[in-house]
């Protein structure tokens, strides 16, 4: 790991920003506040927490709007819609003002009480400190295979290094955050994007919790749209696929020419079967499209990110005592 320049901050006090995103999370809310006050109350530090209503359709907007009348560090981020947890994630980022920012989910699978420690390792001069599963309890076989086999090839076929068994359970510093927020882009694949900005970066392992209460906003349909985005967003390999399967079938369709002509030559022309000129003209077919496919995939990406529209909309910015920010639909893009 590479070691930064010990934080003048060392001792002076700083800003402690909490991020949290939030969609239909009202069986756990409370429960998650009471356990992430009890690590707060030990850090030595001015805080706010921002909670950053991903469009829940449940009460758990009202329960924010409850817990934030009772402890003034709580700020509610209302989107105009669901967003997705990547984007609901920038959102918070975008408003957070702290010196270190942390961003955790708000189902309990990301234990608050690694936060302490985190701190200590930006006090380190890490600019990135993040949480790495050593288990993953009440999850599938099947979910821990496909998740490990995507950070493999991810790891194999992009040209940052996303860490291993990784979610968006972490710390960040200021620069940290403020180089985040440069990158605009609408496909958000927030781990690589974390692991693109570079920096110090440290790992500290944990075990993952099963999921307190609730259920998990993820299905498989979802997870593959996901590791498409993050394979897509950080690899143009798949376009290169292509060049190559192509050049591979043009040599081998060349051979296998030479090889009819000297088939033709010495053994005479027997008629060549019907079966086979059908399995080579489907093999193509099948080929073509799928790099047309492949070619399709970046193309809707470039679509989308050409429109130019801004990521979210913030439909409330509520601050504790009532007070409401003005919410503004071009604050940031
Ligand atoms: N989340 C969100 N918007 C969404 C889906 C999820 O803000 O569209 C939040 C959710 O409330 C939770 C976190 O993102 O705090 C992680 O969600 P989940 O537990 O469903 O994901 P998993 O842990 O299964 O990866
Ligand atoms: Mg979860």
């Amino acid at each position: 790991m590479t070691q930064a320049s010990i934080k003048t901050t060392m001792d002076d006090a700083f800003l402690l920003s909490i991020i949290v995103p939030v969609f239909n999370e009202q069986e756990v809310l409370r429960e998650f506040y009471r356990r992430l006050s009890q690590v707060l109350d030990g850090i030595d530090a001015t805080m706010e927490i921002v909670f950053v209503n991903d469009g829940s359709t449940d009460y758990s907007l009202l329960q924010l709007q409850e817990l934030q009348a009772s402890d003034p560090r709580i700020v509610i981020l209302d989107l105009s819609r669901n967003f997705g947890k990547e984007i609901a994630m920038t959102a918070g980022l975008d408003h957070v003002r702290g010196d270190a920012v942390v961003i955790i989910d708000a189902d309990l699978q990301d234990p608050p009480e690694l936060i302490p420690q985190m701190i200590e390792e930006w006090r380190h001069g890490f600019d990135m400190v993040y949480a790495q599963r050593r288990s993953r309890t009440g999850e599938s076989t099947l979910k821990k295979t496909t998740a490990s086999l995507f950070y493999r090839i991810m790891q194999r076929i992009s040209r940052v290094q996303i860490p291993v068994d990784t979610g968006d359970f972490r710390l960040l510093s200021r620069r940290a955050v403020d180089a985040l927020s440069g990158l605009r882009e609408r496909h958000r694949f927030m781990k690589g994007l974390f692991a693109w900005i570079g920096y110090p970066q440290k790992a500290i392992p944990y075990d993952r919790d099963a999921r307190h209460d609730g259920t998990s906003k993820w299905n498989y349909l979802a997870l593959w749209n996901f590791a498409l985005e993050g394979i897509t967003s950080f690899s143009t390999l798949p376009l290169k696929v292509a060049t190559y399967l192509g050049t591979f079938t043009a040599f081998g369709a060349f051979f296998y020419g030479l090889f009819i002509i000297v088939q033709t030559l010495f053994f005479g022309n027997p008629v060549a079967g019907y079966p086979s000129l059908l399995v080579v003209v489907l093999f193509l077919g099948g080929i073509q499209l799928m790099a047309l496919g492949v070619i399709g995939e970046y193309l809707g990406r470039m679509f989308d990110e050409t429109k130019g529209r801004p990521l979210y909309l913030i439909k409330d910015h509520l601050l504790a005592g009532g007070e409401a920010e003005k919410a503004s639909a071009n604050e940031r893009q």
